[in-house]
């Protein structure tokens, strides 16, 4: 089996298993207790804290445990919003092709009464932070633009951006999740105010995540009950999944640059070697991009099947098609760079993991070649194309 699904979810790490069961095992006290096995719990909780707090550059207090990324981008933009609303200011810039944590949540606010700015992306899957600072008005409370992409991997200009925003004073929050432990990332140098993390992402558990705000960015709460994350954030913290992600995170940060390294070199391996398949293209800029991510487009063919055809060969992959959402309007990503709707329906993401082998980079390559060319022997599009009828646009 070969698990190329990373920018999906990961595998947990063997040290975030083993300290997430000898928590449930002992530590089970409730954190708010006073009796001794509470305290030790708090005492694993803080200890988490400064571990998440010290790989990003931040201080413990100003990282805050959420149930994942979902949860940290809705806090992190509501609370940015409410902030912004009492100065009257009501504006906010975003991009076209964030994830839906994002943009739902935007929508939401629109029918609050906010006036939300998408900036458009290039071809390359990049804002320009020209535009961005073009599009910044009195009244914007809130910049939100994504770390890096979580379908074709490119990486924004973040701590450009980030300097923008602190030079017209207004918030900047970024959705890091697909980037902490991925690529190196230090709130400080980065000129973040607010950032959104997930743990199953870096090989932490599921259901578990943080966010970051700055010292005096005030957070509203989505959950109101007791006093738990001085008062943001209500509920019994999951201690064994909290301490179970900064485990993750910490063995992430320690292996960053060898991992990161050796992922680059499998990837351009797997991108020279799918540009061998005629009428192909990858989907954002080559260098610019995750260490782990790989994303095409086949022309002529339909993205679904050809993922399905991979879980065949015992590949797991992800098409751009919004699938999940039982739509079948191509991935909003891959309109937003531009691409059309025939060519984004043939997409493919292969998101690497730090395992992975240069005999499965083969292997995927073979696997993916062999799919696509059955694919466009029955494939319609694939016979008008060929015959001249449409022209080719890849
Ligand atoms: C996975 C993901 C999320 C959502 O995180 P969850 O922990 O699954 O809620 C948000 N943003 C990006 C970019 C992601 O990749």
């Amino acid at each position: 089996m070969i698990y190329a699904d990373n920018a999906a979810t990961t595998k947990m790490s063997s040290r975030a298993i083993e300290t997430m069961v000898s928590l449930m095992k002992e530590t089970f006290g409730n954190p708010s207790s006073l009796y001794t096995i509470g305290q030790r719990a708090k005492e694993v909780l803080e200890q988490a804290r400064k571990d998440v707090a010290e790989v990003i550059g931040a201080d413990p207090r100003e990282i805050l445990f959420t149930s994942g990324g979902s949860e940290a981008d809705n806090q992190a933009i509501i609370s940015a919003a409410k902030i912004g609303e009492k100065k009257g200011k009501k504006h906010i810039i975003s991009s076209a092709f964030e994830h839906h944590a994002v943009l739902h949540t935007l929508e939401k606010l629109k029918k609050e009464g906010y006036e939300i700015t998408l900036l458009d992306v290039h071809e390359d899957g990049l804002v320009r932070p020209e535009e961005l600072e073009a599009a910044i008005r009195e009244d914007t409370c809130l910049v939100t633009i994504m770390y890096a992409n979580n379908e074709i991997g490119t990486i924004q200009p973040i701590r450009e951006i980030g300097a923008i925003c602190r030079k017209h004073g207004v918030l900047f929050h970024t959705d890091a999740v697909q980037a902490i432990a991925h690529v190196p990332v230090n709130v400080v140098d980065d000129n973040i105010d607010l950032l959104s993390s997930s743990a199953h992402k870096f090989h932490g558990p599921k259901g578990v995540g943080f966010l970051y705000a700055k010292k005096g960015v005030l957070l509203s709460n989505l959950i109101e009950g007791g006093a738990q994350e001085r008062g943001k954030r209500a509920g019994t913290e999951n201690v064994p999944g909290i301490a179970a992600m900064a485990a993750a995170l910490k063995e992430a940060a320690e292996h960053l640059e060898e991992n990161s390294e050796k992922l680059k070199k499998r990837r351009d391996q797997l991108i020279a070697g799918l540009r061998e398949i005629p009428h192909s293209a990858l989907n954002g800029d080559e260098t610019k991009r995750l260490p782990g991510n790989v994303n095409f487009c086949f022309e002529g063919i339909e993205g679904e099947s050809l993922l399905l055809l991979l879980d065949d060969k015992r590949i797991s992959a992800s098409s751009g098609s919004a699938c999940t959402s039982g739509s079948l309007d191509p991935s909003h990503v891959l309109l937003a760079i531009g691409r059309v709707h025939d060519v984004a329906h043939g997409s493919l993401r292969l998101s690497l993991g730090e395992d992975v082998t240069e005999e499965q980079i083969h292997e995927i390559i073979q696997s993916v070649k062999e799919v696509v060319e059955y694919l466009r022997s029955f494939s319609p599009i694939w016979r008008d194309l060929m015959a001249g009828k449409k022209p080719f646009i890849l």
